[in-house]
């Protein structure tokens, strides 16, 4: 049995009957047989069921960002982007799939030589509840664009957004069982990977989970792509604009509540800017109202769930505990909900949880470096690398550093890191491998053929 527990009221909004093992098996032998036919299938006909599915997300985008609010607490405005992302990443692979996975000519000495792309079969996707529309979509267009057929285990706690993806996926016109939702909880992954008919797996979520995936999968020999946490830095530079900074800086950390492997989590500043950027900042990551995010006026809604919430107190206190200091929150509210208000803790070293751990909600860590040599050297001390920021007003010193210093799959200037569908997606170390979106991403799940003709 799998629930929807509104993060706002603590109420079960919903359950859903897990499949069993005998309709685990039937769904994914379903899922295998018409991958036969999808793979057959020509661009034009996978685009425009994509368009389709473009369309149906785009009229249905209140309602869905509805559901997002209601099972895992995100606030309306934000699930109404989310969708608005989703049909984009549709409409993007609908457009240029077919000219992505074009036939590479090579010349040699045979009469003609040529890398081909073809689909490896069925994919499973496992995915996490934090975009529970952003996340699976952008999997699924590139993944079914490029003729594989795709099975989903999505958290367990947003089993009610599962449901409607595969039910959307329908009703724009797909054939049956190109794409089907598993209801699963984690335990049951392992025989999911180990099933003959599945060709190959994505993870997105948590460093562990991730490592568990990458351990089954290697033990049967299939690829994986891991999306997993991050700690990401943003760096403040001393001729950065600093009030800017501080805006796009609490943006990122409080985004989804904080609940974002890209959001920004630790900021290190450099010694002659450090009282004034704490200042802007502390004044940007007040002004959040947080509340029920249902109502308009709400800009942060609450965690996820109560025990994700409870965790991230923990860290707070356990950083407190060897001398970080609290000058902005803190403390869980005396109301109902799983809501942790926007939280700054300061004087943060290593050893910390801030320091050292993800912090997966509104708690950002401050740390005082001295120059630019000490900051990157910070931002860089850790077991991460998703993405990084850097402001400063000197472009070409930001792009150096972005692109040489900074150890992280996606480093951004002056902005805070976004996937994009045009852009590739992902990160090294414990934040993962492999690349989601972009002309990458499409040819993951592919196999890169060489066909020689003498
Ligand atoms: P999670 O607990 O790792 O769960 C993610 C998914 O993996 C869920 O479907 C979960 O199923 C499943 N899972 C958990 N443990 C597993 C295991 N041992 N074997 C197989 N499957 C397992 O992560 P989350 O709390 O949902 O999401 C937060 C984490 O995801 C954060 O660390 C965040 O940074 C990361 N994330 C990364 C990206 C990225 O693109 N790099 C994007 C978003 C989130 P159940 O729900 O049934 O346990």
């Amino acid at each position: 049995m799998l629930k929807s527990i509104n993060p706002t009221t603590g109420k079960t909004v919903k359950t859903y009957e897990a499949h069993t093992e005998k309709g685990i098996e039937k769904i994914i032998n379903s899922v295998d047989k018409s991958w036969h036919h999808w793979r057959q299938s020509s661009y034009s006909e996978r685009a425009t069921a994509f368009q389709n599915l473009s369309t149906l997300l785009r009229s249905k985008k209140e309602e869905l960002a509805l559901l997002m609010a209601i099972e895992m607490g995100k606030v309306i405005n934000e699930g109404i982007s989310e969708i608005e992302k989703c049909a984009w990443v549709c409409e993007y692979y609908a457009q240029n799939a077919e000219s992505f996975l074009e036939n590479e000519i090579i010349q040699n000495e045979a009469s003609r030589s040529f890398v081909s792309f073809q689909p490896l079969g069925t994919v499973l996707a496992v995915m996490p509840w934090n975009f529970p529309f952003w996340q699976v979509f952008r999997f699924l267009a590139p993944t079914l664009m490029a003729g594989n057929t795709a099975v989903l285990k999505h958290a367990s706690n947003v089993p009610g957004c599962a449901v409607a993806i595969e039910e959307l996926v329908r009703e724009a016109g797909f054939p049956e069982n190109v794409f089907r939702t598993l209801l699963i909880g984690s335990n049951l992954v392992e025989n999911v990977i180990k099933h003959n008919a599945i060709k190959a797996v994505s993870l997105t979520g948590s460093t562990s989970a991730g490592k568990s995936v990458a351990a089954i999968a290697g033990s049967v020999l299939k690829k994986c792509v891991l999306e997993l946490g991050g700690s990401d830095p943003y760096l403040i530079l001393e001729d950065a604009d600093l009030e800017a900074a501080a805006k796009i800086c609490a943006k990122s950390r409080l985004l989804n509540a904080g609940q974002s492997c890209i959001a920004a989590k630790r900021f290190i500043v450099v010694d002659e800017v450090y009282p004034e950027f704490l200042e802007h900042f502390t004044h940007e990551m007040n002004t959040a109202h947080f509340g029920d995010p249902c109502e308009s006026e709400t800009t942060m809604g609450p965690m996820a769930r109560i025990n994700l919430r409870d965790e991230l107190h923990q860290q707070v206190v356990e950083s407190v505990k060897k001398g970080a200091e609290i000058i902005l929150g803190g403390e869980i509210p005396n109301r109902k909900g799983a809501f942790y208000p926007p939280t700054i803790l300061e004087s943060v070293t290593s050893g910390m949880p801030a320091y050292d751990e993800e912090l997966f909600g509104p708690v950002a860590a401050v740390i005082r470096v001295k120059d630019e040599k000490e900051a990157i050297k910070t931002a860089n001390e850790t077991t991460f690398g998703l993405g990084a920021a850097v402001f400063t007003n000197d472009l070409k010193r930001g792009e150096i550093i972005a692109e040489f210093k900074l150890e992280a799959g996606c480093c951004f200037v002056n902005d805070f890191v976004k996937s994009d569908p045009r852009l590739p997606f992902g990160g090294i170390g414990e934040s993962g491998y492999g690349r989601e979106l972009s002309t990458h991403g499409i040819k993951e799940f592919m196999n890169v053929k060489t066909v020689v003709v003498k």
